[in-house]
């Protein structure tokens, strides 16, 4: 990572009650200790997908170009729409999209005209062809249309020399489509960020090896991949890394070579925090902390090298938990996105939650609309960090206050639907 964003660690001072640090207050040290990535790069539009602008684009021209049709029908003259009753207009030609009409409308004229399509010249209003009775070279309307129904004007959608996109915001599928709209065939984006992960255990195996007794398959390797594919990241998968301190001092060093930032998982919890620590006081600075969410209560956090540094629990519903909450807004920051805050919801719960007081809960649930038709949350079930099948029946997260007790049936309670954090 670049001189300028070198992260100043942050310290463990005044953690909050029983020693933990709240959700909030976590991510507010760590945009603190962060500054974005400062470099740009020229990517051709489909390249440019889910990337984040870098400097201001304006339009060009204006779009619409030119005058042009909403419907299909016949363009007019407003001074001829009757008051009353019907009025019949001779059709002198047609005007279809990419191939307008030739001429200029006079009083009693109609033109056939496609949606579209550029408005004759002398026309400022478009009939609707349902709202017409066409008889060979004549067409008639009747009152109540409005001058200039069914036009769109110049410029209506953007204008010539406007803003189309700022700073800060992410390409996705309207913004390409509206970059096309004005010809744009570039755009100035961010760079990617350069993340490394590894997963830490010896009871981890990969896909393909026999696990031995005692062992299981390595899959916070996958759901960060999964999460860090969603975020548009450069990914470098290092695997596994046993639990050894050579082999976990190797890793970080390499890692934080390559990488911005560095992300692993498991090896965090009391017991083997200290056996991670050794390695990491020597690399860098970095904070273990206990943060006041369930799951996920050990969080490190701080700089490897140059490199930032997330020390996700182990356990996969902790992984993806801390992942979004955390490390997520933290990335979007880093690449420089501006709207980093994912949207949450208040509906009511369908089950009985159970809740202790003392953590912020992020319980999975599923959002559905009841033979009401109201929205409401279910709960997926077991709650344990290990019950990674609840994250895939959930579409949300029930985020129940750390003081909050058990909630009952009915009950209003805060979801952040995951169509908002995934993709
Ligand atoms: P740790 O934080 O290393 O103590 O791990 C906590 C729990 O998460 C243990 O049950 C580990 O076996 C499990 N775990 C750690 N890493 C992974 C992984 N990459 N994939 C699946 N489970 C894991
Ligand atoms: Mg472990």
């Amino acid at each position: 990572m670049s001189e300028e964003n070198k992260s100043p660690p942050v310290d463990c001072d005044t953690i909050g009650l029983q020693g933990l640090l709240s959700v909030s207050e976590a991510l507010q040290r760590i945009r603190d200790a962060l500054t974005p990535i400062s470099g740009f790069e020229r990517r051709a539009l489909r390249d440019a997908h889910r990337c984040i602008v870098a400097e201001p684009v304006t339009s060009p021209l204006n779009v619409p170009p030119y005058v042009n049709s909403a419907m299909d029908g016949y363009a007019i003259v407003a001074s001829d729409i009757p008051k009353e009753g019907e009025v019949t207009l001779q059709v002198v030609g047609a005007s279809f999209a990419g191939a307008p009409f030739d001429g200029t409308l006079q009083a009693g004229q109609a033109v056939r005209i496609m949606t579209g399509a550029m408005l004759p010249e002398g026309a400022d209003t478009v009939v609707m062809q349902e709202l017409a009775r066409r008889e060979g070279e004549q067409v008639t309307i009747g009152s109540g249309h409005k001058p200039g129904d069914n036009v769109r004007h110049i410029g209506e959608d953007i204008a010539k020399d406007g803003m189309v996109l700022t700073p800060g915001q992410k390409i996705r599928a309207p913004e390409l489509g509206l970059l096309a709209s004005l010809g744009v065939a570039e755009v100035t984006v961010r760079r990617r960020l350069r993340v490394a992960t590894f997963s830490t255990g010896d009871e981890l195996c990969s896909i393909g090896e026999q696990p031995r007794e005692g062992q299981i398959y390595d899959s916070n390797r996958y759901s960060l991949f999964g999460m860090l594919r969603d975020l548009n990241v450069e990914h470098i998968d290092m695997g596994v890394i046993r639990d050894d301190p050579q082999a976990i001092s190797d890793a970080f060093e390499s890692a934080s070579q390559v990488a911005d930032v560095l992300i692993t998982s498991g090896g965090v919890s009391v017991g083997e925090a200290d056996f991670v620590k050794q390695t990491l006081d020597r690399l860098g600075k970095v904070n273990f902390w206990k943060i006041a969410m369930k799951p996920g209560k050990p969080l490190a956090f701080g700089t490897v090298n140059n490199a930032v540094f997330f020390g996700l629990p182990g356990n996969p519903v902790s992984v993806m938990a801390t992942f979004y909450q955390v490390v997520q807004p933290s990335l979007r920051y880093l690449t420089g996105e501006t709207a980093t805050q994912a949207i949450r919801v208040k509906v009511r719960s369908a089950d009985k939650l159970k809740k202790r007081p003392g953590r912020q809960d992020f319980q999975r649930g599923i959002l559905r609309t009841d033979e009401k038709g109201e929205l409401r949350v279910h709960t997926t079930g077991n709650q344990g960090s290990h019950i990674l099948s609840s994250m895939s029946q959930a579409n949300c997260f029930i985020i129940l206050a750390a003081e909050a007790g058990n909630v009952e049936a009915g009950e209003w309670v805060e979801v952040e639907p995951f169509a908002g954090l995934f993709g």
